[in-house]
């Protein structure tokens, strides 16, 4: 089997204890290669070597402009590899190639939009109320940034910390999720061509809760950039509150889909089934609520029923595949508990609900497109998050009532809402709590957008401009010019 290291200071080593774990395709519903098991050892090693880099040799010596063209050509050389990116991808969390083609033009885009980023962020010189002073700021890294990543679209995701933080001088350590530990491998190979120096970016694969608490905690980590569930969002928190250090973290989920009588019904139907069961319903913005108006629920349902029913399913490197399997095995269970907690909670199963054998799948870990009607806030189906291919149907009545369901829940990551009426589409984006609110369109995103969540999705933004400054931290000067 095909074995990954780690990676530090531009070497590829094995762990400190030489300790391996498998990794699966879930497709083929089995281990394909063995992935180097991080200890605390390695975290310290890894830390040191960005460290070093941070402070020495030609890193920090680079300028603003020069790691605006790393970037460049790094963006470019995505591009030009966009092919073996997006397989190295599937192999590890099963999405579809057409899916994991358009996140590599969006990963290059990001890329590209940090590069140009780079050389626009100034220091101030401030009129503070002195005569023969020189008071100004300077904008200077942070040091060591620690990226961890979760397994649903782990180098789209990576890119969102590493293009800021690496444009704004910092070095990086990754985390990959242990699912997917595999596809950075292809990107470092990328970095290293490019002309990124060594130590700029590591890689530390393992378990979260070895490699993860270690690495935030690590004394020279000055920044952590977390994308992942609430609950290991919570927990490296609470690591990073240790050594007060600031923190971004992009969590979960539940977002409603808002469908009101007034809209154009087939293109509010396309969108969510694309928002739910689109990437096998593995996004953090999967539209896992709809909200649809009771005097139109029926109709739409059975547009919902027929495009669920439309998706192929199957292997993800064929083009027409529209669902893939789940990417992993425990995440498989997980959906599985839940549409049974659906089924038991009193919720009506409307559609699919079960584990796909067909011997055209293989060992496969495929769930079919699920439908829930009568479905209450108060369930947990309409509370948790699935991260699956799972809809929870809730009817409303009144405008009112839709603003309560779809607040009524921890999360505030995103929302749809579709309606031809701009007063109550301006007023729904203003009341309901989230992140991002899609009006007549859904999982629309540009590197020029800020992402992020309310409540409990998350802390901080990423995606932006503003997310370049927050790799950086401003040093006022007074200079006595007596
Ligand atoms: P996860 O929280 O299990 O793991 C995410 C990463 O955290 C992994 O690399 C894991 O190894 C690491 N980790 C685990 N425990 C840790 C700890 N105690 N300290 C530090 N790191 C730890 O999430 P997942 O199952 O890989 O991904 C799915 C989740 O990610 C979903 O909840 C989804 O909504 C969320 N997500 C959010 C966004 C967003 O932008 N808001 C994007 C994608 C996914």
């Amino acid at each position: 089997m095909t074995r990954f290291p780690l990676y530090i200071a531009g070497k590829y080593q094995s762990a400190a204890n030489d300790a391996w774990f498998e990794t699966d395709d879930p497709f083929v519903g089995g281990p394909w290669a063995e992935v180097a098991r991080g200890c605390a050892a390695d975290v310290d090693a890894a830390v040191k070597a960005a460290h070093t880099a941070f402070t020495s040799g030609p890193w920090p010596m680079k300028t603003a402009v020069e790691r605006g063209e790393l970037l460049r050509h790094l963006a470019q050389a995505v591009d030009d590899n966009a092919e073996t990116l997006a397989r190295a991808e599937l192999r590890d969390n099963g999405k579809t190639i057409t899916e994991m083609r358009g996140q590599m033009r969006s990963l290059a885009a990001v890329l590209r939009f940090y590069a140009g980023a780079t050389d626009k962020f100034l220091g101030e010189v401030l009129p503070a109320d002195e005569n023969d002073f020189l008071t100004y700021t300077r904008y200077e890294p942070l040091g060591v940034i620690a990226a961890i990543v979760p397994w649903n679209s782990p180098l789209r995701l990576f890119a969102m910390k590493f293009a800021p933080a690496v444009g704004a001088g910092n070095t990086v350590v990754c985390k990959p999720s242990e699912y997917t530990s595999t596809s950075i491998y292809e990107f470092v190979r990328l970095v290293e061509k490019v002309g990124f120096p060594p130590g700029v970016l590591n890689v530390i694969t393992g378990m979260g809760a070895e490699v993860g608490p270690a690495l935030i905690e690590h004394p020279l980590v000055r920044k952590v950039s977390f994308t992942g569930g609430v609950e290991s969002g919570t927990s490296a928190y609470v690591s990073a509150a240790k050594g007060l250090k600031p923190v971004v973290l992009e969590l979960g989920g539940k977002s409603p889909n808002i469908v009101f009588p007034d809209a154009d019904l087939d293109a509010a139907a396309n969108g969510v089934a694309a928002g739910v069961f689109g990437s096998t319903g593995q996004t953090c913005v999967a539209g896992s609520r709809l909200l649809v108006h009771a005097s139109i629920r029926e109709a739409f349902l059975e547009k919902i029923v027929a495009s669920a029913r439309s998706r192929k399913i199957g292997n993800p490197l064929d083009e027409k595949t529209e669902i893939g399997p789940i990417a992993n095995r425990p995440q498989f269970e997980r959906i599985l508990k839940f549409i049974e907690a659906g089924k038991k909670e009193g919720a009506t199963l409307y559609y699919g609900g079960n584990e796909l054998r067909d011997p055209a799948f293989g060992r496969g870990l495929f769930i079919e497109p699920t439908i829930f009607t009568d479905v209450t806030s108060a369930m947990r189906i309409a509370q948790e998050e699935a991260f699956g291919p799972v809809l929870s149907v809730i009817s409303f009545e009144s405008d009112e009532e839709a603003v309560q369901i779809a607040n009524d829940v921890r999360f505030g990551l995103a929302a749809g809402v579709w309606t031809k009426d701009l007063k109550r589409a301006l007023t729904m984006v203003k009341k309901i709590q989230a992140g991002t609110v899609w009006v007549n369109t859904y999982r629309k995103n540009a590197p020029q957008v800020p992402v992020g969540g309310y409540k409990q999705s998350g802390l901080g933004r990423e995606s932006g401009l503003h997310a370049i400054r927050d790799y950086m931290q401003a040093k006022s000067v007074w200079i006595n010019l007596t």
